[in-house]
């Protein structure tokens, strides 16, 4: 299940209105009715081929046939959402061409792309419920019986706070990607040329590091805010030159500063939170909550915690958004490092080395019409979501 788009190139404008048709369709739907795929794709212009358009959809697997339904229907997959997603930035001319994936997240992909200057860009794709957790744990209740209707709607939602808390937190000045745009489950930012902590062996001055960490930990808290999972794979260092005074010679000398800027944004929780001192505490490992909490609204700072509710979130979306990325944090074990070691690629049609990867792939002008744009947010509470 990651993003394959050997098949862009071939689908037809009709085929690009059937898939958009599903996709309405899905917002009061679980399975899509066939008759229904024909009444929306014909109202946008069509007149025949919808059938046809449906098998090449189905045949690559940008729409799924739903077997076990009463009636004959079909649902988005999550390869005909990346679709969507890739045609409406295309269709903004924020995305020209993909290139190689540059992180598998358990539950995200992250690719690097390509504006139509060539300027790179990092895309991000939410993918919840792709692993299937190994941990049984009360959240799991919660969970269980999810359609996959469901998982990507919630990652829909993660996508949409994660943009929300990115702007509100570059509008701050907070070291953070610069947000470029947001489509369904994908968040489009600035590649930041930095490696995560976690790949670095030493720094030259721990002491300070740290320091600066803990500070930027104080300064969310300041703003109402708890990263919720800030530990050194959501950390890029970047180095960034500057100039010292010697303090022998009393000359000005080069010198590298080490900017930390902070990633991973879905999971954010309020100050406020029900377990907002636990959260606290994990992303600290070490308590002071309390010192923290003493900090928030200080100095005429603005609250960020209210975003992602001011961006249309209900409490049942926050709610399930919240339990599906606690579940994920808490999967990955003490030491939250062994995302690599769980994830199994096993479910990918294709290796990574077979897919022409290693060439960017154009997609800039694929498809005749203008892309559609999603649902807005308000509508996205239409969907159906169980449990
Ligand atoms: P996940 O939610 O799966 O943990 P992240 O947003 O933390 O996804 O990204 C996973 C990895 O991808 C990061 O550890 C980092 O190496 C890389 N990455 C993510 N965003 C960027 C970016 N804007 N610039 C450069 N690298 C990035
Ligand atoms: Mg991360």
């Amino acid at each position: 299940m990651k993003l394959d788009t050997r098949a862009m190139r071939h689908l037809a404008s009709e085929d690009w209105r059937v898939l958009t048709a599903v996709e309405m369709g899905s917002k009061n739907h679980e399975i899509v009715p066939t008759p229904l795929i024909e009444r929306i794709s014909r109202l946008r212009g069509g007149a025949n081929g919808v059938h046809r358009s449906i098998s090449a959809l189905a045949k690559v697997g940008l729409i799924a046939r739903v077997k076990e339904a009463k009636y004959d229907g079909y649902r988005l997959t999550y390869g005909g959402m990346d679709y969507l997603a890739l045609h409406t930035y295309s269709a903004r001319k924020e995305i020209y061409s993909v290139g190689t994936r540059i992180g598998v997240g358990k539950e995200s992909d992250i690719m690097v792309v390509a504006d139509n200057s060539g300027v790179q860009r990092v895309l991000k794709i939410h993918r919840l419920g792709r692993i299937s957790f190994r941990t049984v744990k009360s959240n799991r209740d919660y969970l269980k019986n999810r359609s996959s209707g469901s998982w990507m709607y919630l990652s829909r939602l993660a996508a949409m706070r994660e943009y929300a808390f990115m702007k509100a937190l570059q509008n701050e000045g907070f070291p953070v990607p610069e947000p470029l745009g947001q489509s369904r489950h994908t968040v489009l930012m600035s590649l930041i040329d930095a490696f995560p902590l976690r790949g670095i062996s030493s720094v030259p001055d721990p002491a300070s590091l740290y320091a600066d960490l803990i500070a930027l930990i104080l300064r969310l808290a300041k703003h109402g805010l708890i990263h919720g999972d800030f530990n050194e794979f959501n950390l890029l260092i970047k180095e960034v030159k500057t100039s010292k005074k010697n303090s022998e010679t009393n000359e000005e000398e080069e010198a590298i500063d080490l900017v930390p800027i902070l990633i991973d944004f879905p999971q954010m929780v309020s100050m406020d939170h029900r377990n907002a001192e636990m959260y606290f505490d994990r992303d600290v490992a070490c308590p002071f909550f309390k010192d923290a909490k003493k900090l928030v609204a200080k100095d005429g700072a603005t609250r960020l915690d209210a975003t992602a509710a001011a961006s249309g979130f209900s409490k049942k979306m926050a709610k399930d958004l919240e339990v599906a990325m606690r579940e994920q944090i808490e999967s990955r074990g003490e030491g939250a490092g062994s995302d690599e070691e769980e994830y199994d690629e096993s479910d990918d049609e294709s290796e990574d080395d077979e897919d022409g990867a290693s060439e960017p792939v154009v997609i800039g002008g694929i498809g005749a019409e203008e892309a559609q744009e999603e649902p807005l947010a308000e509508d996205a509470g239409k969907l159906k979501v169980d449990g």
